[in-house]
């Protein structure tokens, strides 16, 4: 947003919108009449979205797999006019696969979390950032992780991915030092959505018992953070946030101890 735009006048670009933090950060920009560019794979999701809120807010969809280039070139260079002039890239999509150990790491996994996490990220940034500085306005809201700061057993290229995105968000800042394009890192710790159901392939039991006995955060409380970072004052960048539930903390190093 710049000085003086209100939420009705701005443009946002959502990947992942079709589940847990994005759809939550749909539903919060519409709710405030932002015009909505909400991009995902599952074509089903993001007609229930443009019917849900499309009454609110102006909403246009994208279905495309953020891994493939030339489908996020093109998907952003030909948006509606009405569309085209990004406000807020919110980069939102992302997986995490397994848990086992590097040594036991699937390579494909690892491909597939580096080129969603990684590339996509980029090739969305490649897409907005030029037309946000030729318009000297804009704002790109990255979502990297706790797991980008910690690590955690089984973590191992998730961690790496989510490293990635908050030195590289920093690097976008120096890069736009002299225009007025904001950049923020989000880094949520445990967040209730369909991430732990990705992780483990759909394996219901494994994924509730991530959240079981303990009360995680919830998209929305993400999506607040985020509506509250966009709208700050045009002068002001929040680089980063790292949230976590009340329920959750740091474990001491570990320390792996020989015996004869
Ligand atoms: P989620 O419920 O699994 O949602 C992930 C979203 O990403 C879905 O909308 C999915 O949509 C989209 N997506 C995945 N791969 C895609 C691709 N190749 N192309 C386009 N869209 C793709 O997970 P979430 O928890 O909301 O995660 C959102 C972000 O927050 C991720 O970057 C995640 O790493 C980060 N985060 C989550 C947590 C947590 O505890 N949940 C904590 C820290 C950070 P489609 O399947 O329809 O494409």
């Amino acid at each position: 947003m710049g000085e003086g735009r209100s939420l009705s006048e701005t443009i946002v670009l959502i990947t992942g919108a079709t589940a847990g933090i994005g759809a939550a950060c749909a539903r919060r920009f519409a709710a405030h009449g932002a015009r909505l560019v909400l991009v995902g794979r599952r074509a089903d999701r993001l007609d229930c979205l443009r019917h849900e809120l499309g009454e609110s807010a102006p909403i246009h969809t994208l279905e495309l797999d953020i891994r493939d280039r030339c489908a996020v070139t093109r998907g952003l260079a030909e948006l509606p006019s009405e569309f085209g002039a990004l406000d807020v890239l919110i980069n939102n999509a992302g997986i995490a696969l397994g848990l086992e150990p590097a040594q036991r790491g699937d390579l494909n996994d690892w491909a597939a979390t580096v080129d969603t996490n990684i590339m996509g990220l980029l090739y969305c940034t490649h897409a907005a950032l030029p037309g946000m500085v030729a318009r000297n306005r804009g704002h790109i809201v990255n979502l990297g992780s706790v797991a980008g700061s910690y690590p955690y057993p089984g973590g191992n290229v998730y961690c790496g991915t989510k490293a990635f995105i908050h030195q590289f968000s920093l690097a976008l800042r120096a890069d736009l030092l002299g225009t007025k394009v904001r950049v923020t890192c989000i880094e949520p710790g445990k967040v209730e959505s369909e991430l732990a159901h990705v992780r483990f392939k759909g394996d219901a039991a494994k994924a509730a018992a991530v959240y079981a006995d303990t009360e995680p955060m919830t998209p929305d409380d993400i999506a607040e953070a985020i509506h509250w970072c966009v709208t700050r004052p045009a002068h002001l960048n929040i680089n980063t946030i790292e949230l976590m539930p009340v329920d959750q903390a740091f474990n001491p190093l570990a320390v792996h101890r020989i015996r004869n």
